[in-house]
């Protein structure tokens, strides 16, 4: 499986689509396009925009290489995951039933009434299976996570860096999120994709942990 934080036994190390440290930024010089039009790399490839046209972070893509910086997300790895509805720590489909697709969320009850109903989240889903093992090597996540199951997780934004026009190069600003229909977007250079989850349900762990019967 190419792309997968794999040990050579096959079991995850790491999750997919956390950064190791071969991973660095790759020195690409921003520009600001013609007519002000926000800004794009002064060789830029179709590849380095997504399907509604955000410039993205480059980012060298070396998931077997360098010890995982738990820290550290990767901007490709984490698109892919969210865009395709992938677990976040295997790469595999997300798991879904009738009543949605799971989430694995750090508890924010307190947030608002109906946490998290209308969150903005740049967590990608997970797979049952993943939160079992996940559960079963680290009791501390039943205390400071919740299982949520999401009928709708519409593709809303992104996370990123925003920029202005600057003396010789476009400077940064401010670490932002904004929506695709926010014109600024063409002055950001995405790290995350954002989807807004509504239709949440909590999902008790036993279940999961049943569900899935891991040793
Ligand atoms: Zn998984």
């Amino acid at each position: 499986m190419t792309g997968t934080n794999l040990a050579q036994s096959g079991r995850i190390v790491a999750p997919y689509v956390t950064a190791t440290a071969a991973e660095q930024d790759l020195k690409c010089s921003l520009v600001v396009r013609p007519g002000s039009l926000g800004i794009g790399y002064a060789q830029e490839l179709p590849g380095d925009r997504d399907h509604l046209g955000v410039l993205w972070q480059k980012v060298a893509e070396r998931p077997e290489e360098g010890k995982p910086e738990f820290a550290r997300v990767h901007p490709a790895r984490q698109r892919r995951a969210m865009y395709e509805l992938l677990c976040q720590v295997c790469a595999g489909p997300a798991d879904q039933t009738s009543d949605g697709v799971l989430w694995l969320l750090r508890d924010h009850r307190e947030d608002w009434p109906r946490w998290p109903e209308g969150m903005a989240s740049v967590e990608p889903p997970v797979c049952a299976r993943c939160v079992a093992i996940s559960l079963k090597r680290c009791p501390a996540l039943q205390r400071g996570a919740v299982a949520v199951r999401v009928r709708s997780f519409a593709i809303v934004g992104v996370r990123g860096t925003l920029y202005r026009p600057g003396m010789f190069a476009p400077t940064p600003i401010a670490a932002s999120e904004l929506d695709y229909g926010n014109p600024q977007i063409r002055w950001l250079v995405a790290v995350a994709l954002i989807r807004k989850l509504r239709g949440c349900s909590f999902v008790p762990f036993d279940e999961l942990r049943d569900a899935m019967d891991v040793k």
